[in-house]
């Protein structure tokens, strides 16, 4: 039986020359002429399967194995911990799970916008609440879809630039020589918390309307607040940029915090810390710049 070639987990150099040298034994720990990743050969060989993520078991346990990928996706040390640059990658799956998540929050985004006013039309007002700003933004997003971007436009920059930048810091990539794939599943597993807090928040907002706290509905909706007009110039340009920096913020930090992770313990990168630091500055500023610009 032929041996499957060897290769480095992190920048896929071929290992078989290393491995040809051995003749009577062979050393526990390696290490990769191309790229300086240490690991131990045992992983390197034996594939053994990953117990939860979703990846591999999505043929036979799709839903419990779903669960518990967005479980760990919320506990970013433990999830770094355990998933590894010897994990195999397998980009579909993990594209499914993000894909999913964003689905069921487009569906539920959509819902906030017409179900309640459709509602309320049907039940002559009772028990049913409505804000008809929400019609207002569906009919100006029919008419151009470009506005509809213009209610958040600094949250898809903190989302999904991150990988971007990654990608212009050739310094980086080039001395790790880290694989795309290994970036790409960082991505991917990185937006699996923010988009199901994003669902959980669409669905507390819609029960809220439903059930008549229309008001409610409205203190915690960020767009209703950047609609308002305030006494002076100053409180109007705060409605404008509070509520969308109070969006930016926190999805910038949970970033930062990803990445560092996964740059430290996944990529095993020399200097995690600042190139994590250089990430984190350049996506807040495109993202608070993007607010600034485009609302
Ligand atoms: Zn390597």
């Amino acid at each position: 039986m032929t041996r499957p070639s060897a290769e480095c987990p992190r920048c896929g150099y071929n290992l078989d020359g290393t491995v040809s040298t051995w003749t009577e034994q062979c050393p526990i720990r390696g290490r990769c002429n191309e790229c300086g990743l240490e690991f131990d050969w045992h992983r390197v060989f034996v594939l053994t399967v990953h117990p939860w993520l979703f990846e591999y078991h999505w043929r036979r346990r799709p839903f419990s194995r779903f669960l518990q990928t967005v479980l760990y996706a919320f506990r970013p040390r433990r999830f770094w911990r355990e998933v590894r640059l010897t994990d195999p990658v397998h980009l579909m799956p993990a594209a499914v799970v993000t894909g999913l998540l964003a689905l069921t929050g487009a569906v539920l985004l959509i819902a906030t916008l017409v179900l309640p006013q459709y509602l309320w039309r049907l039940s002559n007002g009772f028990p049913v609440g409505a804000s008809f700003w929400r019609d207002e933004i569906v009919e100006t997003t029919l008419r151009t879809p470009r506005t509809f971007m213009r209610l958040m436009p600094g949250l898809p920059v903190a989302l999904f630039a991150m990988p971007v930048i990654f990608a212009l810091i050739p310094i980086t990539l080039r001395q790790a020589r880290v694989r795309r794939r290994h970036i790409v599943r960082i991505f991917f597993y990185s937006l699996v918390a923010p988009i199901t807090i994003a669902c959980a928040w669409c669905a507390v907002n819609l029960m809220l309307l439903i059930i008549g706290l229309d008001r409610l509905a409205d203190a915690i909706d960020p767009v209703y607040w950047r609609g308002q007009v305030g006494s002076s110039v100053l409180t109007t340009f705060l409605f404008q940029l509070l509520p969308g920096m109070a969006i930016v913020l926190p999805c910038t930090v949970w970033m930062a915090n990803w990445w560092y992770l996964g740059c430290r313990r996944y990529l095993q990168l020399e200097h995690a810390g600042q190139v994590t630091a250089v990430l984190t500055l350049i996506l807040f500023l495109l993202a608070t710049i993007t607010e600034l610009v485009f609302t």
